[in-house]
Formats: structure tokens, C-alpha cells, sequence
């Protein structure tokens, strides 16, 4: 994504207040990055609302988590119940911010860690990971396995890819999301 003359990193306000932002919570971004996925957000809600305080964003970011981590659970769920059989019961665990948490909790499943990213590749990794922990506790099954080595895979990305990955030979076997 280049720079042109509309980018809102050229603009003063925008930068003054994504800086002020950008402290590590909710978000830790650096606006000269190229991540063109979350720059399409931020400047949409910059654009739709102005230089918002941080605690009016907070509820924002934990829609749009809701929401990317929605759309990889469908995928992954879809391509876990081809190789296992449905899942009822395996969605989205969600608490809205409150004061404790202001950006809220999502997970996939309920076990696991929260979901963090503000990226669709980082958040599918992290629910791939969470439904990873669901398919363990609740069907005591170890979810994807490498065809070939017959272990259990990792999810990772790599320049905005979420895939899996065999530790044994360290090979890529699919990608996390497919359509
Ligand atoms: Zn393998």
C-alpha cells in the first residue's frame, strides 16, 4: 500500500492521536508500519468519528476482534467437523468491556488464551489455537494432524498468512483459513 495524498498519515491530527494511542493498549501500532489491514480500520474510525478518546475505541476494537474472530472460527470449525464430525458447542465465548476490561474478552471455545490481534491473520491464529484447546478438553482429541508425520500441527503466521505448521521438519501443511 503506498502513500498518497489522502493517506491520513499525512495528516496531523491523525498521527498526533494515533500516537497518543498507540501506547500499547488497546493497540500497539506503529503508524509508519505498512499493515494495510489495520490501517483500513483505524483511518475508517477516524474518519467516521474523528480523534475519539481512547475509552470510546475500546468498545470498537472489541467489536471488531468479535468480529474477525467470528469470521476464522466459521472457516476453521468448517474444516475441524470435515475430519471429526460436528462440534456443537465450539463458538465464540465473549464478555463486552466493562472497567475490568475495557477492550472485553473473546475467545473461541472458552479454554485458552484471550484473542489480542487487531489483524485477521494474528486473530486466526489465536482462535485456531483456542479451538485446538476445545477439541482437546471437550472431544480428547489432538486437531489438525500432519498427514504426514502424524502429529499434532501449530498455527503461526507469516507475512499476514496464518497457516499451519508440522514441527517435525518444520513444514507447512494448509492454510488456517480456507474458504
Ligand atoms: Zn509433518
Amino acid at each position: 500500500m503506498g502513500l498518497d495524498v489522502d493517506d491520513p498519515r499525512r495528516d496531523d491530527g491523525f498521527r498526533r492521536w494515533v500516537g497518543a494511542l498507540a501506547q500499547g493498549e488497546p493497540f500497539d501500532w506503529d503508524p509508519d508500519s505498512e499493515e494495510p489491514e489495520f490501517l483500513e480500520w483505524i483511518t475508517s474510525v477516524y474518519a467516521g468519528n474523528g480523534a475519539m478518546p481512547v475509552e470510546w475505541i475500546n468498545p470498537l476494537v472489541y467489536a471488531h476482534r468479535v468480529e474477525l474472530a467470528g469470521r476464522a472460527l466459521r472457516s476453521i470449525t468448517r474444516q475441524a467437523e470435515t475430519d471429526l464430525g460436528p462440534l456443537p458447542g465450539l463458538e465464540l465465548v465473549t464478555t463486552p468491556p466493562d472497567d475490568q476490561e475495557p477492550t472485553g474478552v473473546v475467545r473461541a471455545g472458552g479454554y485458552g488464551g484471550r484473542i489480542t490481534g487487531m489483524s485477521f491473520a494474528e486473530v486466526a491464529v489465536m482462535v485456531a489455537d483456542n479451538v485446538q484447546d476445545w477439541i482437546g478438553h471437550d472431544r480428547n482429541r489432538i486437531w489438525p494432524v500432519c498427514p504426514e508425520h502424524g502429529r499434532g500441527l501449530h498455527p503461526v503466521s507469516e507475512g499476514g498468512v496464518p497457516f499451519w505448521l508440522c514441527e517435525a521438519g518444520r513444514h507447512v501443511v494448509s492454510s488456517i483459513i480456507q474458504d
